[in-house]
């Protein structure tokens, strides 16, 4: 199944995105920031990448513009999962490199549909 990198500086957001993962079978990696999602990056298989917008150290538009720059891992999915829901930051989100954007609270059913179709079209 696929690995999917959650990245949220809330510990109550990843584990409700995390249980969201596992009740549809993938297996999960926490990052609690964007330094800390290159750390897992570089540790773990990652197929798909879930990420905050607004964190500590690394935020959300800065880890992509990294990932997207990186020939490693430039063609891993990004799903941006924010609670900044306006238009400017929506076009900074996917002029970054995210292929989804997403608004808090973003229904389970909507988070498993856009990563199903993100991982089926990497096949
Ligand atoms: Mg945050």
């Amino acid at each position: 199944m696929a690995k999917i990198l959650v990245v949220d500086d809330s510990s109550t957001v990843r584990k409700l995105i995390i249980n969201i993962l596992k009740s549809a079978d993938y297996e999960t990696v926490e990052a609690v920031d964007g330094v800390d999602a290159l750390e897992k990056l570089a540790q773990e298989d990652i197929d798909l990448i879930i990420a905050d917008l607004n964190m500590p150290r690394m935020n959300g538009l800065e880890l992509i513009r990294t990932i997207r720059k990186d020939p490693v891992y430039s063609d891993i999915p990004i799903v941006m999962l924010t609670t900044e829901g306006s238009e400017e930051d929506k076009k900074r989100g996917f002029e970054a490199g995210a292929n989804v954007y997403l608004v808090k609270p973003a229904p389970p059913s909507l988070i498993l549909y856009k990563i199903g179709s993100l991982l089926n079209a990497e096949k």
